[in-house]
């Protein structure tokens, strides 16, 4: 295990990089954000639409389901469909049990896809196991594809537990059957990497996952895992679940081993609300990685919990209102204003904390709370420039926010100070 420094994350485990599309995951490359879309793959329209909103919520990589010949078939016109749409974001085809079959019958699937995931407790049993995943492999030799070999709790090599099971067995000292499914698990990943690269797929196309869903065993699994190899992870708490649930399990348990330095990858797997945003889980990865310090993507709303002496709902509504407002600007943003992603944004409900924390931030509010002139003093970069007050508070800091944005981050701005000491419109 890695000696954690006093203060912030320990080194990044080094990991063989893997290039999948133009993304490279694993040796000290940022950490990657992925997603799997929840689509009938064989409905095109509906992938294309589902993919493209994820690549634009800010999925580098999206998953899709290959398991059927339809599917497979409908991978490539996904492909040249985001293409057209200069939706560039890579595919990885999600394959279990037919996978064999369905690349031998639809090559151009594994053409158009950036990378393979195989389960190798699905892709069969006894003598067929090794021809039908060294299949697979051959398929991602022959176009220089790389493979996740993702081994999953709910679908362990049962040849390979049974083996492991009667060893301790028979052992002086047999430990509980808990410790030994979870060493199947990193053995399961191991031997098939390894077998893969007896295939002949390099080193470097091969990235490893050992899901499961309770986070301290998947703490304990991804440790060990770590420890015994250098190859890229893919980290990610299996059926994760609702809501509230989900994020709280996958954050508890991603953030320990991202604080180790152990995660090349991240997927957060969120079942979504009946009807529910299939890009919520692409925003919670980006969160855990932003408030974890690791990577920025997109403007951090500061807001404080709110209490007695919030007056009204206007503090909770400016700050959602707020949040939601840079979020959706940042397709655009992204690319117009370099380094917005790094910006911090307070909305506090009163002057107890108000102004030191907007004052921490690049630009914040300070709404009235009870008892309070109903005044709201907004400062920039540390200074307090102006007073809102009157119906369109939200409105009008919006707007500042905004012109914030394009005074400090558009190339070759100057300072935002000479902004910071403008007036503002309806100012007191
Ligand atoms: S800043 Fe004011 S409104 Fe917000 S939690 Fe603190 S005391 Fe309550």
């Amino acid at each position: 295990m890695n000696c954690l420094p006093d203060y912030g994350p320990a080194p990044r485990r080094a990991s063989t990089p893997v290039r999948v599309g133009h993304v490279v995951i694993g040796g000290g490359a940022p950490i990657v954000v992925q997603s799997m879309t929840n689509t009938d793959t064989a409905d095109i329209e509906g992938t294309v639409a589902q993919t493209a909103a994820l690549a634009r919520a800010g999925s580098e990589i999206v998953r899709v389901t290959v398991n059927t010949a339809e599917a497979a078939a409908a991978v490539p016109h996904i492909r040249e469909r985001l293409d057209r749409m200069g939706v560039n974001v890579p595919l990885v085809g999600d394959f279990h049990f037919n996978g064999h079959r369905l690349l031998t019958q639809h090559p151009a699937c594994a053409e158009a896809l950036a990378k393979l995931r195989i389960n190798p407790g699905n892709v069969g049993r006894g003598s067929k196991r090794d021809d039908q995943f060294g299949t697979m492999i051959e398929f991602a030799c022959r176009y220089d594809k790389p493979v996740r070999i993702g081994v999953n709790w709910g679908s362990l090599d049962a040849e390979l537990l049974v083996r492991l099971m009667d060893e301790n067995a028979a052992s002086a000292e047999p430990q509980e059957a808990a410790v030994i499914t979870r060493q199947a698990l990193v053995a399961s990943a191991l031997e098939s990497a390894r077998y893969a690269e007896s295939v002949g797929l390099p080193r470097n196309r091969i990235l490893l996952s050992c899901k499961v869903s309770g986070v301290q065993d998947l703490i304990a699994v991804y440790r060990d895992l770590a420890s015994r190899c250098d190859y890229a992870l893919h980290l990610g708490l299996t059926e994760a679940g609702m809501g509230s649930k989900g994020i709280v399990a996958s954050t508890a348990a991603m953030a320990v081993l991202l604080q180790e330095g152990i995660g090349d990858t991240i997927r957060v797997s969120l079942t979504p609300e009946p009807g529910g945003d299939r890009t919520k889980e692409v925003v919670v990865a980006q969160e855990i990685l932003q408030t974890m310090g690791l990577r920025s993507f997109a403007p951090m709303v500061i807001a404080c919990p709110g209490c007695g002496r919030t007056t009204s709902t206007v503090f909770q509504v400016l700050a959602e209102r707020i949040q939601t407002y840079l979020r959706d600007q940042m397709p655009i943003w992204r690319a117009r204003y370099p380094g917005v992603e790094n910006m911090n944004v307070a909305v506090m409900g009163c002057v107890v904390n108000g102004p030191g924390e907007s004052k921490h931030a690049n630009i914040g509010i300070s709404l009235p709370g009870s008892g309070e002139n109903p005044v709201a003093p907004v400062f920039v970069d540390g200074v307090k420039t102006v007073t809102l007050k009157g119906d369109d508070i939200a409105g009008e800091f919006q707007r500042l926010v905004e012109r914030y944005v394009q005074d400090r981050y558009s190339p070759g701005a100057s300072t935002v100070a000479d902004t910071a000491q403008e007036p503002a419109p309806a100012a007191s």
